[in-house]
């Protein structure tokens, strides 16, 4: 019996060419003639322990991309190595960016005569590449149960070279590390960070919290999400997230967060995922359609289970759209009403003249009555500014005879958002929460957020970085 010299992944709609080439070698190739069968192949390969050593992947399969295969091969699986081949040198570098190379490139120059022929010196440059790459070894580290979640979970993600992980940042509190994830955008070179972090209402879920934009125009007074300058101190233009690169976030996230791939082992069916579009940006108001396009790509049945959360300052036609188009989708409301006086909303969220509170409370009473679900009121507590009993009765005056609809999360207002004024602290969202309940909000529609550390990457009011949190309930 004649030992096979390693198992080989070819991913090509003419595959007739490397097999020719590799006919008189001792390879144990199979054969994947779309990148979804290629899927299946190597969910098989993960279960049975028959690891593939090499794959050979076209560039491009129909509107599919090799190099978004071979990262997800890279950061899934970690010991496979990759041969891409390629008719066109320019458009694989650019598509490659600098993102991961593969161990080889193969250029792939069509002869008319027989296309589907590598010529002899094709061949033995082949043959020379499949030898290093099937005895080049790495280890990877993670089990098999994560990496045929993981697996599952990215297979039909697209788009995943659109941004890149620059750096990864920790920060330890008493309830739980926070990540923060610093990202670049590979069209154009600017960043945008997430923040990981522990849902604290239960052990076994994370909330990822997606930023919809680079900037945001709203330029609320306590949120520096804004003033995005560049290396020359002028501010740099806002812009939304495409549905890829916010797709490549998630992808980042779950292929190098130790958190994220936690909610992969041993198919524990409790674990969950929250996404939540809180990050820079408002995701309803300037991204609603990619935002939305992203649940549907995200959605799926197997474990990690994910739901999702919008925030949003409010929008009158960002919500008519999102009433109209989008409340099929298990997306849950969190409007961040913060003022409840229209000149004092007005003031301190310059980006939202048009939109008085009642009109939005009206917009958010919909979503609820359609969905049967409560709205989530977020009101981030300035000491001072937005706490005084007239804003407690103002509130009970705005929602009276909506209880049914809404509920609500009070949270420390971040430190230094208010220069001149005291910092906020726990006390003082504690006598908040009960000028609420003695105004006549339900005290049981009332939770309350902790911060710890005023990190934040934007929305609830926060002005630095990464947030840390911890929401317990007060009844
Ligand atoms: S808090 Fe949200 S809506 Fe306001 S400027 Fe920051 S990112 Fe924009």
């Amino acid at each position: 019996m004649i030992m096979s010299k390693g198992r080989i992944l070819v991913v090509a709609p003419d595959a007739m060419a490397v097999l020719m080439a590799l006919a008189d070698e001792a390879y144990e190739v199979t054969v994947a003639k779309t990148f979804g069968q290629a899927n299946y192949e190597i969910a098989r390969s993960i279960v049975s322990g028959q690891r593939f050593r090499l794959a050979i992947l076209d560039f491009q399969i129909g509107d599919q991309s090799g190099v978004d295969f071979m990262l997800k091969l890279r950061a899934i699986l970690g010991d496979i190595n990759i041969l891409l081949l390629a008719s066109d040198q320019e458009k694989v570098a650019t598509a490659l960016g600098s993102t991961f190379m593969p161990e080889a490139l193969i250029l792939r120059r069509a002869n008319p005569r027989q296309p589907t022929e590598f010529n002899s010196l094709q061949t033995k440059t082949l043959l020379k590449k499949v030898a290093e790459g099937v005895r080049l070894r790495r280890l990877c580290l993670d089990t098999p149960d994560v990496q045929l979640n993981g697996w599952r979970f990215a297979q039909n993600m697209r788009g995943i070279s659109s941004a890149r992980l620059l750096m990864s940042e920790f920060s330890d509190g008493p309830f739980g590390e926070v990540e923060n994830m610093i990202f670049v955008l590979t069209s154009d070179g600017r960043q945008v960070s997430m923040a990981i972090k522990p849902d604290l209402t239960n052990r076994q879920s994370i909330v990822l919290e997606m930023p919809t934009a680079v900037g945001c125009p709203i330029r609320c007074v306590t949120c520096k999400v804004h003033s995005q300058l560049n290396r020359f101190g002028q501010v740099m233009p806002c812009r939304v997230l495409t549905t890829d690169e916010m797709e490549a976030l998630v992808f980042i996230a779950m292929s190098q967060s130790q958190a994220f791939k936690n909610l992969f082992r041993n198919n524990a069916s409790a674990d969950s995922l929250t996404i939540f579009f809180i990050g820079s940006g408002d995701g309803l108001v300037f991204n609603l359609h990619n935002c939305m396009e992203l649940v549907r790509r995200l959605i799926r049945k197997e474990t990690p289970r994910i739901s999702f959360m919008l925030s949003t300052v409010g929008s009158k036609s960002g919500l008519q759209e999102f009433i109209l188009k989008y409340l099929s989708l298990p997306v849950r409301l969190s409007i961040s009403l913060n003022y409840a006086f229209k000149e004092i909303r007005k003031k301190y969220m310059p980006g939202i003249k048009r939109l008085s509170p009642e009109e939005l409370i009206a917009l958010g009473g919909q979503v609820s009555d359609k969905t049967g679900e409560k709205v989530i009121i977020s009101l981030p507590v300035f000491a001072g500014v937005n706490d005084r009993w007239a804003d407690a009765r103002e509130l009970v005056r705005l929602f009276t005879d909506r209880w049914h609809q809404f509920e609500f999360v009070l949270l420390v207002g971040c430190p230094g958002s208010f220069p001149g004024r005291p910092d906020t602290t726990e006390t003082d969202v504690d006598n908040f929460r009960l000028k609420l309940v003695r105004a006549g909000m339900p005290g049981e529609l009332l939770s309350q957020r902790e911060t710890f550390a005023a990190y934040s990457n934007a929305a609830l009011a926060h002005t630095r970085p990464v947030l840390k949190a911890r929401i317990s309930k007060k009844r």
